[in-house]
């Protein structure tokens, strides 16, 4: 097989290849830097490339392999690492101004994980300034564009992650999710993207947004390589306070499980009304595939759903104006210029450094934190997120699965929601509840619209459950055989 046809493969496939010796690790890297070069001026998905790194991981892999050595199951298949995740030597911007130059002078633990496992970082990907938004429209830097149509944005916040493996640049990526940035991209640019349990995996080396809201999770194109980078980045961690001390099963043990006789809940607030037609039909198919395939369903209702995006909004925003309270240029990052005392060099700083996004949600994290707002708002917010979670706990009971669109609708136009963040919010209805209860959940894809835009479908699972969330996925993606319609949609497009 040709380079070219091996970079469109899965992770289990590009591995045969390497073991069979058809394919070295380092021929891989080089046809995919060659589309990256070509191609992502027009995307945008990547702010830095990483050769060095990703060829001195691919040369240790084909010395293994010449060796006859073991390797992990990973090994030498190529990841784009969101550029809010720490990778020593190389710069994480967060596709912030303010960061510009800040090159991270430690592994965060997940990239530790990916070199233990020889997993080669390509680059690092462009991503919605700290992570907020939902269109890739807030990056300091390019916009990301959705590889499928250029003219439509590819979801964010972790938007050049999700480009990077919808345009075969990429076999894996990482990215990070707090309220839907993993999902809500996964689902526009036709891939399978996932957010684990919070604390599954450890967050630190993740810049961070809202601190109990934020996930590192895996992108693929197969549910298979998504459970497989899930597995190898989770575990427990002594430098996150919030990672849980437990074993991390095999997250691929169940993926062929039958599935004849589980429960699946359609989540009622997000079927019946605020649908496009076309997800709308989707969902019914894929509802129509799990009775197929022995599944019984029930509509569930989760009446608090309707309070999510006012909630997530007030616990994210306040907790990213506390985080993001250390970029005063003092310590590190940009630093304005010309100050005359140290207040004007944080106004400046802070002014010139952040974008319109960040500074409006500092500004509405800091009011609802403020004293004589607190109670109104945080604390209300707070109560409200505990019985959001209950809301789930009840569904489980009856249910093994709850099910429902990614978002209500495909990847829109550029710049068509970008002057209303009202409606960019919107966007979210569907994917930030998970993050408010702390249970797992992904995207994966299973139709095209009228558009011939990918239409994902979401899992949400209990908590810790996502070897059975993988379970019900990998069975609809075979009924979905989605990746077919990628190749096929690619094989006239971008790639060249
Ligand atoms: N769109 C959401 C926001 O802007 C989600 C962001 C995220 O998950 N990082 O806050």
């Amino acid at each position: 097989m040709n380079t070219e046809d091996l970079i469109k493969q899965s992770a289990s496939e590009q591995r045969k290849a390497l073991l069979n010796k058809e394919v070295k690790a380092t021929e891989i890297l080089d046809a995919l830097y060659k589309h990256i070069e070509a191609e992502n001026a027009e995307i945008g998905d990547f702010n830095s490339l990483t050769q060095d790194e990703a060829y001195e991981t691919a040369k240790k892999v084909d010395e293994k392999i010449a060796n006859g050595e073991d390797l992990p199951k990973l090994a030498g298949i190529p990841l784009a690492l969101k550029d809010n995740i720490n990778l020593k030597g190389f710069k994480t911007t967060a596709s912030s101004k303010i960061l510009e130059n800040f090159v991270s002078p430690y592994d965060a633990t997940v990239s530790k994980k990916l070199k233990e496992n020889l997993i080669p970082v390509v680059g690092k990907t462009n991503l919605d300034e700290f992570a907020m938004g939902s269109s890739n429209e807030n990056s300091a830097f390019n916009n990301v564009k959705n590889p499928w149509n250029l003219n439509k944005v590819p979801g964010g916040s972790s938007g050049g992650s999700a480009a990077a493996v919808s345009a075969y640049h990429s076999t894996l990526a990482l990215g990070s999710d707090t309220g839907g940035s993993i999902r809500l991209p996964a689902s526009f640019c036709g891939i399978v993207g996932m957010k684990p349990t919070y604390g599954r995996v450890s967050r630190y080396g993740l810049i961070a947004f809202g601190s109990s809201l934020d996930q590192i999770g895996p992108f693929a194109r197969t549910v298979e390589d998504c459970a497989l980078l899930a597995e190898a980045i989770a575990g427990y961690d002594e430098h996150d306070s919030t990672s849980l001390n437990l074993e991390v099963p095999d997250m691929t043990q169940n993926l062929n499980k039958d599935i004849k006789g589980m429960k699946i809940g359609v989540i009622k607030e997000l079927y019946e009304t605020g649908l496009a037609p076309d997800v709308r039909k989707a969902l019914d198919d894929a509802i129509q595939a799990y009775k197929n395939l022995g599944a019984e369903i029930e509509m569930i209702s989760l009446p608090l759903i309707k309070y999510s995006i006012g909630v997530y909004y007030i616990v994210a925003t306040a907790e990213a104006s506390s985080n993001l309270a250390r970029y005063d240029g003092v310590k590190y990052g940009y630093r304005a210029p010309n100050c005359e005392s140290l207040i004007e060099m944080y106004n400046k700083t802070r002014a010139q450094g952040f974008g319109e996004e960040v500074k409006r949600r500092i500004m509405l994290g800091t009011y609802a934190l403020s004293s004589g707002y607190y109670d109104a708002y945080y604390k209300k917010a707070q109560q409200l997120r505990r019985l959001i979670k209950n809301d789930f706990d009840h569904a489980f009971e009856k249910v093994d699965m709850l099910m429902c669109p990614t978002c209500p609708d495909t990847a829109f136009d550029i710049g068509s929601k970008s002057e209303d963040p009202l409606a960019m919010y919107l966007t979210d209805i569907a994917t930030i509840t998970a993050n408010l209860a702390g249970i797992p959940a992904m995207s994966l894809p299973f139709a095209l619209d009228s558009n011939k835009m990918p239409i994902g479908i979401q899992l949400l699972a209990p908590m810790l459950k996502e070897d059975r969330m993988f379970n019900f996925a990998y069975k609809l993606e075979q009924v979905a055989d989605f990746n077919n319609k990628h190749q096929n949609n690619f094989a006239q497009k971008t790639v060249c």
